[in-house]
């Protein structure tokens, strides 16, 4: 298996299926440029119009992404897995963050099933200005009995959430009755596996279903993956069938590792995690959603762990090097009238929700004006030359502020006072410098707004 790998093309390797014209149709200057940037995969190869049919199926297959990009539902929150890139996240970024989902057994009441099913709809977190949710609810066949799974199917579609479906079943005809009532949400079926796979094709393809396939080791996928795409299969992903959470680390990161650098480009699909088949269902969630895993299937958390994994989910597929950020704006905390108080701040998420929590807990209502350093901290921002002068001073203008408060004070924060005269210059606003502390803005606004402002 190892011995016939499949390497990614080098840029000469292109460059020699290429036609050579230079004619610059592909927006670079030669073929060669266009044949570097196809390596790196900054292009596509659709960008050249004179590709014979040869070079675009071999450059093709090893230009597009090493790992299949796959939908699972329709409609609102559906999601997307795969694409990914790289091993490590600080070398580019993750793209597609795991879908989480609840599963449901399908032996349970039909009340419990709807309580469950609604707090997949219902259950948002909210951090740093993006709602987290669970993605969806797997109803798995641990009856046996293919009624009582379409049954199980049935209730959670009486709740006309459209949740993304996973269908867990061992027999493929207990998939038939269930399907009923959800193929047309494009469920995610589980699983294909050496001796089923035809049944679970067929059904996949009737009902354009995405399909896990099964096997615990690394060949096993490889050939399950040939079997299933050679009856049409496409949208496949992988479930190592992992029964501790190293096999599941050291497959999953084989299985990166082998598809990222195209090695066996039969891996290049999304990796399905049963978090609850490693003896520790906390630590296989936070390793599936660190280490490579784009479904993972879990019993319904309790809200620490589930807060904790919807973080640690939104912290490792936000691109390392775009820091989270907030429009730019005025904002209001409270209802402040036009003796409020402004304070500057930058537009980095975890600076201004940091300033609006203290901000709310003073209960002096205020403005918070927010200019946009790029997401950057204030030291950094200073530190960088993108907090200036003349970003407050248009910033004043852009957003209104002179219309809002009938004063001319504006509190900077105390990283910035190297600022502070030359913001009052441009602007003509006296400005307070604030404490660098945030957790000490209630005191600041209590002593030092009340002496400044007269109040
Ligand atoms: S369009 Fe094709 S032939 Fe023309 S420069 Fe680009 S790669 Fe070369």
């Amino acid at each position: 298996m190892r011995g016939c790998r499949k390497m990614a093309l080098k840029a000469l390797d292109i460059y020699k299926l290429l036609p050579k014209k230079n004619c610059k149709e592909c927006g670079d200057p030669t073929c060669l440029t266009f044949a570097m940037k196809l390596a790196g995969g900054k292009a596509d190869v659709s960008l050249c119009p004179y590709l014979d049919d040869h070079a675009k199926a071999v450059l093709g297959a090893s230009t597009r992404p090493p790992i299949r990009l796959v939908k699972i539902g329709v409609g609102e929150r559906s999601f997307k897995i795969g694409e990914e890139t790289v091993l490590y996240r600080h070398e580019k970024t993750f793209y597609h963050p795991p879908g989480i989902i609840f599963r449901i057994p399908d032996t349970l009441p039909e009340e419990e099933i709807a309580k469950i099913t609604r707090r997949v709809r219902d259950e948002t977190f909210t951090r740093v200005g993006s709602d987290l949710r669970f993605s969806g609810i797997a109803i798995e066949n641990t009856s046996g009995s293919a009624k009582t799974f379409e049954n199980a199917v049935a209730a959670v579609e009486r709740q006309q959430c459209h949740l993304p479906p996973v269908l867990i079943a061992k027999d493929p005809a207990a998939f038939s009755g269930a399907l009923v009532h959800c193929g047309s949400y494009r469920p995610l079926l589980h699983a294909a596996t050496p001796g089923n796979y035809k049944e679970m094709c067929a059904l996949a393809k009737q009902h354009g279903c995405p399909l896990v396939i099964r096997a615990n080791s690394i060949d096993g996928l490889v050939q399950l993956v040939k079997d299933c795409t050679a009856e049409g299969v496409q949208d496949l992903l992988l479930d190592t069938a992992p029964t501790t959470l190293g096999d599941f680390v050291a497959r999953s990161t084989d299985i990166r590792q082998l598809a990222i650098t195209r090695a066996i480009p039969e891996l290049g699909y999304p990796v399905y995690l049963d978090a609850t088949a490693t003896g520790s269902q906390d630590a296989a969630l936070i390793l599936g959603i660190v280490k490579y895993a784009s479904v993972i299937v879990t019993d319904p958390l309790t809200p620490g762990p589930a807060k904790a994994a919807l973080t640690l989910r939104q912290n490792i597929y936000t691109d390392p090097q775009k820091p989270i950020q907030m429009n730019p704006g005025l904002y209001r905390v409270g209802t402040p009238d036009k003796k409020a108080p402004v304070l500057m701040t930058v537009n980095f998420s975890l600076t201004f929700f940091t300033l609006q929590g203290y901000l709310e807990s003073t209960r002096i209502p205020c403005f918070m004006l927010i200019v946009d350093t790029e997401g950057l901290s204030v030291l950094t921002a200073v530190a960088a030359g993108k907090l200036s002068e003349m970003l407050v001073r248009d910033s004043i203008k852009k957003f209104g502020v002179e219309d809002e408060v009938s004063h001319r004070k504006l509190i900077i924060p105390g990283y910035a006072s190297p600022l502070s005269g030359r913001i009052e210059d441009a602007t003509g606003w006296k400005v307070l410098v604030g404490p660098r502390d945030a957790a000490e803005i209630g005191d600041y606004l209590v002593e030092e707004w009340k002496k400044a402002s007269g109040a």
